[in-house]
């Protein structure tokens, strides 16, 4: 077994799970010929976040690194807030962030098996039927300190357990009338283990079962058996179910069957992001965003329309580790890991955002030169493309100022400046309309220094600006995405607030932008670097042939860092 942390090209450092999974196949018997196997197990009532992707990175990536099998698996046992359309972006998410599972399960198939395993559990006097409503059940229960009570009905017979669990699957009992629990021991330390609800009666439809079953098995009953059934070795999971764990054991033993490790860390959570998938759906149902895939939404399927890349989320799940305690990452480094790797591949192209007319008073009326422009500088297989420049052009409003301060080396009154794979142009006249606003630049240019024209051009000027020729620009409309919320913790609202007080209502802003030729022609879903702004994407939606529509999906360099700065 070769691990990469023994390849000297790799920079994996061993996390502590892979430690454990070593030592568990030197050391266990009942591994020995055996190699690991993993499952990624979402319950589908909602689409995939970033922290599933960490989850989804961890358990392929043990399968992956020790040769082993990782599963997809369902866990569907609570039918009222499972649907099939979750069942489908879940695979469409797992997929395109890299990974194919070995076997598709869902625990609803493991239904009958999970009710003849109950069955063995009465038999043998480890499981009865308990006519508690929901809130007796809680006083029954006790406290942190003190321990719960029995219930009541604990002490039928084998007969009559087996009796009322058989009329309860047969649905002649009311919704929360009656539940199966397992006999454990109401005064454990461990509420898990103070005798656990496994059937709860349900009178609802499954997306897969149908009709079958009015009773349903609780994720503590279904989860571990799954795993027990489908040969897990090891059961990866979040740190809220370490004090489950007491409970796992004790069902696979009592069962005496095959008995996973199940092995806790810590979930992630990333600054200015919500990751639950109650209140993800909260924003989509309360319209707060435009849907799951909202460029805006901590999802998968949101990161995908925005432009992020399977490359960069994988990159940025292996950066941060896994962890044994709850932390806040933030979300800096997810942003970092985007730019990097779009850095190394999207092309760049000129667009200007807010645009101001220059007009170049010494330049031919009716010519146009193609100016050869090099599309990726980190990337020499990307090629070149042809600019036409010609006498009315646009520049961003921000690269003029009037009055400039002795630093501003872009474009001002009787300043020069370089056009990026062009001429250094001087500005001779500003002109404005009745309000004040400049809306036309006049500027001369010097034929003498078009780039890459030999050293007469290398006459130095200290800003490169970039613009758009207007004859052969095109229109294009572009969505800058923000951050939703504005605070770093926005699920610790202050008392009678609740998150959504923080959204970020500057989260998006349409602009429409003037882009360069070449650019009106990239396919939907292309990834591109606008020059001297950010990363775009041209949205896989709302992009029609010819007229691409952009998601900024980050800028060029963090702006939150400067703010925060300011303050
Ligand atoms: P949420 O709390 O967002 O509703 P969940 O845990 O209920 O998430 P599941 O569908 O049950 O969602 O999760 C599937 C798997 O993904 C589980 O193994 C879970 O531990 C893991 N997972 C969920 N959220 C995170 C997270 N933030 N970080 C790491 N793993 C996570
Ligand atoms: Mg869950």
């Amino acid at each position: 077994m070769t691990h990469p942390a023994e390849n000297p090209e790799s920079h994996h450092h061993k996390n502590f799970i892979e430690i454990e999974v070593e030592k568990d196949f030197a050391n266990k018997e009942s591994l020995q010929g055996k190699t690991i196997q993993t499952r990624f197990p979402p319950e589908p009532n909602g689409y995939l976040h970033i922290g599933h992707a960490k989850s989804i990175c961890l358990n392929f990536g043990l399968a992956k690194t020790y040769g082993g099998k990782c599963n997809l698996r369902f866990d569907d046992t609570n039918p009222s807030k499972e649907s099939q359309e979750y069942v489908d972006s879940i695979q469409r998410d797992v997929r395109w962030l890299g990974f194919q599972w070995d076997n598709l399960f869902y625990a609803s198939d493991y239904f009958q098996q999970l009710y003849d395993w109950a069955l063995q559990l009465i038999r043998e006097g480890h499981a009865y039927v308990c006519d508690l409503s929901a809130e007796q059940m809680r006083e029954y229960r006790g406290t942190l300190t003190e321990p719960g009570k029995n219930s009541p009905y604990r002490d039928r017979t084998v007969d009559e357990n087996m009796d009322l669990f058989f009329r309860m699957k047969s649905g002649e009992f009311a919704e929360g009338t009656r539940t199966l629990r397992a006999k454990i021991d109401m005064g454990s330390p461990n509420f898990n283990l103070r005798d656990p609800v496994l059937y709860r009666i349900m009178n609802a439809h499954h997306h897969r079962t149908g009709n079958d079953w009015c009773i349903y098995p609780m994720y503590d009953w279904a989860h571990g058996q799954s795993d027990s059934i489908e040969g897990i070795t090891h059961s990866i999971c979040t740190l809220e179910f370490e004090n489950h764990r007491p409970l796992y054991d004790w069902f696979c033993k009592t069962l005496r069957i095959f008995h996973p490790r199940q092995v806790e860390f810590a979930r992630l959570n990333l600054s200015y992001t919500v990751m639950s998938k109650r209140k993800l759906l909260q924003l989509v149902t309360e319209k707060h965003v435009e849907g799951w895939d909202d460029p805006r939404m901590p999802t998968i399927s949101g990161y995908r329309r925005r432009g992020y890349t399977p490359e960069s989320i994988r990159n940025f799940c292996e950066t941060i580790g896994v962890a044994r305690f709850n932390g806040v990452i933030d979300v800096l480094v997810l942003e970092n890991a985007v730019r990097d790797h779009l850095n190394k591949t999207a092309s760049r192209y000129m667009a200007i955002l807010d645009p101001v007319k220059v007009t170049l008073i010494n330049y031919p009326d009716d010519q146009v030169e193609e100016l050869e422009a090099v599309n990726n500088p980190e990337d020499p297989a990307a090629g070149s493309r042809k600019l036409p420049f010609s006498k009315t052009l646009f520049i961003e409003r921000e690269d003029f100022m009037e009055n400039a301060p002795s630093k501003f080396f872009r474009l001002k009154p009787g300043g020069e400046v370089r056009l990026r794979y062009a001429y250094i142009i001087k500005c001779e006249e500003v002109i404005k309309d009745s309000s004040g606003k400049v809306i036309e630049l006049k500027c001369s240019y010097d034929p003498q220094t078009k780039s890459g024209s030999g050293p007469s051009a290398e006459r130095k000027v200290k800003g490169t600006i970039h613009w758009v020729s207007a004859s052969t620009g095109h229109c294009a409309e572009v969505r800058l995405y923000d951050r939703l919320f504005l605070s770093e913790t926005p699920e610790e609202a202050p008392e009678a607030k609740t998150f959504l007080d923080n959204i970020n209502p500057n989260s998006k802003t349409v602009l429409h932008a003037v882009i360069e030729p070449a650019l009106a022609q990239i396919l939907p879903g292309t990834r591109v670097q606008f020059e001297r702004n950010g990363y775009y994407c041209a949205d896989q939606i709302d992009s029609k042939p010819g007229a691409p529509v952009f998601n900024r999906i980050v800028t060029l360099k963090d702006t939150w860092a400067k703010i925060a700065a300011k303050e």
